[in-house]
């Protein structure tokens, strides 16, 4: 498998965030939203039509079961509730 090196384009010190010493800042802006990420999490799961859980709201059926769409839910409102 080829490394991101071996294309020789990329500048790792811009494009490797996991790499640069310090981040790149994006978790601390993620943890201010977290509670916002969450609710649009659930109203996205809320509102889909589905009843068990689809591609759109929860992921890829064949990954994530037939109770996926209510074990989401209760997740998203248990750390909602945290
Ligand atoms: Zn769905």
């Amino acid at each position: 498998m080829p490394d991101v090196d071996d294309v020789g384009l990329v500048n790792p010190d811009e494009n490797r965030p996991g790499q640069k010493t310090g981040g790149i800042g994006l978790s601390p802006a993620l943890f201010d939203l977290e509670k916002d990420l969450l609710r649009h999490g659930l109203k996205t799961i809320n509102v889909c039509p589905c009843q068990e859980g689809c591609p759109s709201c929860v992921g890829p059926s064949r990954e994530t079961g037939r109770q996926a769409k209510q074990v989401a839910q209760e997740i998203l409102r248990g750390l909602l509730e945290a």
